[in-house]
């Protein structure tokens, strides 16, 4: 089973993963997550991606890819993957729907969270004071959101047109709200 969580920043989407990975077993593989340890790491991917990161920009699409492609195949293994933060371009949902081709897998569902931009600004400089993150600035979270509508948005839309069952969802209320929403939307029960 291939799920993404979608949405833009601030959305919920790494706490709503961490939990459908906690009860129903996907695997959840978050391509920000991946590259923060890069980072601090310092290996030369990190070191390629952190500016750009830290800039709120999108680090190209083959670095992207690449480590997608090689931690896919172990994510998979078990019960699924979930995808969080990937595909964030068209380029790259194709390169991910060939990848999956290869094995006659394909995207399962996607689950899109919406919460109005104002709210995620607010959530975000929240975030920013728990976290630390260093692209949790108002500066790089303006190009983040500026990403995501000129860049990410256009996913979905790659999806609804393939027929693939895509799920928007109500991404306001407290975490436990919003996966209560998560949950039916994805059909699967906790019985
Ligand atoms: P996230 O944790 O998903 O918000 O990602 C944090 C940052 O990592 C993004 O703002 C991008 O700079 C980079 N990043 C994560 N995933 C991708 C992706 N699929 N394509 C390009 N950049 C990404």
């Amino acid at each position: 089973m291939i799920g993404i969580i979608f949405g833009p920043p601030g959305s919920g989407k790494g706490t709503q993963a961490a939990r459908i990975e906690g009860e129903f077993g996907l695997k959840h593989l978050s391509t920000g997550a991946i590259l923060r340890q890069e980072v601090a790491k310092g290996t030369p991917t990190g070191k390629e991606a952190g500016r750009v990161m830290a800039a709120g920009d999108l680090v190209p699409d083959d670095l992207i890819v690449d480590i997608v492609r090689s931690r896919l195949p172990e994510a998979e293994a078990g019960a699924g993957v979930l995808l969080d933060g990937f595909p964030r371009t068209a380029a790259q949902a194709r390169a991910l729907d060939s990848m999956l081709e290869n094995e006659g897998h394909k995207v399962d569902f996607v689950v899109a969270l919406d919460v109005p931009e104002q709210e995620l600004v607010g959530r975000i400089l929240k975030r920013a004071k728990v976290q630390g993150r260093a692209d949790d600035t108002r500066e790089a979270i303006e190009e983040r959101m500026h990403e995501y509508r000129t860049l990410t948005a256009a996913v979905l839309d790659h999806y609804r047109k393939q027929g693939v069952r895509v799920e928007e969802v109500d991404g306001h209320g407290t975490p436990d709200e919003v996966f209560e929403r998560v949950r039916r939307a994805i059909g699967i029960s906790s019985g």
